[in-house]
């Protein structure tokens, strides 16, 4: 399968058409490479079965709906149940599936792909900028229709086995609680006293050893954390390595690879075990097109999508 890079002197960028995915970034520091997020070892496993979505173009809509409907002007709208009666991911048509083709051009990559299934011409672009790396998506409806992406990038900035020592921090102070089936909620709560408080720096074996009464459906950390305008940091001091995402949607999704299962071989790694990473995936609300607690997610022919994220490195 071929891979497609980008570098400059600070980062190397590597994806394949597949989903767009990207399978490395890695950060230099003196004169080592050192890989930040995960891959799998072997580049078929995301044709095959990418039941990780592993940095994948996530689309047309990222995260859980509800019972996978909706009402578009008085109509309903029924999606495939691919995750226990609702809809996660864009199912079995979702963009991390889709073949993308791939043009380099000044230190950048341009995905694109026509979505036959949904009927969404797509762009993915990657850029560099110094130690930064610039995720920008297009997105041209044919028809009405929700769409809200994202990247589904796992870190893991030191290679450890799990990603328990990395500090995180974010200046974000509510997030949304899940019902009593996972799926996101009007209940967009403080995050005080909660594992969702990265108000000060702190390590990540912190928060997933406290209790939370959704972690009986999600096993541990799996929300949505209410970023707008503001950040979400993780830290290494291992491989003192820094990454702070930031983006124009108004959530970052964080998860704690609570369903790895050590079925699926990572690249250069022993186990693909719970915690082997961790995601942070910028999107506005799943399941909002039914909650409705802010801008609409529906989009067409009049109104495209597009969305901004960044990841910008820094040393410790
Ligand atoms: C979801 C998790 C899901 C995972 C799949 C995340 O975006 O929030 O619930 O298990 O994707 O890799």
């Amino acid at each position: 399968m071929k891979i497609y890079q980008i570098e400059n002197d600070h980062l190397r960028l590597s994806a394949i058409s597949t989903g767009a995915t990207i399978v490395g970034i890695e950060y230099k520091q003196e004169d080592a490479w050192q890989e930040t997020v995960l891959s799998y070892e072997n580049l078929d496993q995301y044709k095959e079965d990418n039941k990780y979505y592993l940095n994948s173009v996530i689309g047309p809509h990222a995260g859980r709906i509800k019972n996978g409907n909706y009402l578009l002007d008085g109509t309903n709208i029924q999606l495939e149940q691919n995750d226990g009666g609702h809809h996660l991911h864009g199912g079995s048509h979702g963009f991390h599936t889709l073949d993308f083709t791939c043009v380099a051009k000044d230190n950048s990559l341009v995905f694109k792909v026509f979505d036959s299934h949904y009927e969404n011409k797509v762009e993915v672009r990657y850029s560099l900028e110094g130690k930064s790396v610039l995720i920008s998506y297009c997105l041209l409806p044919k028809y009405n229709q929700v769409i809200n992406m994202t990247q589904h990038m796992y870190f893991n900035l030191s290679n450890e086995r799990t990603i328990e020592n990395h500090e995180i921090w974010s200046d974000a102070g509510y997030f949304s609680k899940l019902d009593d089936q996972g799926i996101p909620s009007k209940d967009i709560i403080s995050v005080e006293n909660t594992p969702f408080d990265f108000r000060n720096k702190a390590s990540l074996k912190e928060h997933v050893n406290m209790e939370f009464e959704d972690f009986n459906l999600t096993k541990n950390i799996d929300h949505p954390i209410k970023t707008k305008d503001g950040f979400l940091s993780l830290e290494s001091r291992l491989s003192k390595i820094g990454v702070k995402a930031q983006s124009d949607a108004e959530y970052m999704i964080v998860y704690t690879a609570n369903y790895f299962d050590n079925t699926i071989k990572l690249k250069n790694r022993k186990e693909s075990d719970v915690f082997s990473g961790i995601t942070i995936e910028p999107q506005d609300l799943p399941n909002d097109v039914n909650l409705n607690t802010s801008r609409s997610q529906i989009y067409g022919p009049k109104r495209p999508y597009k969305r901004k994220m960044r990841f910008d490195y820094y040393d410790l």
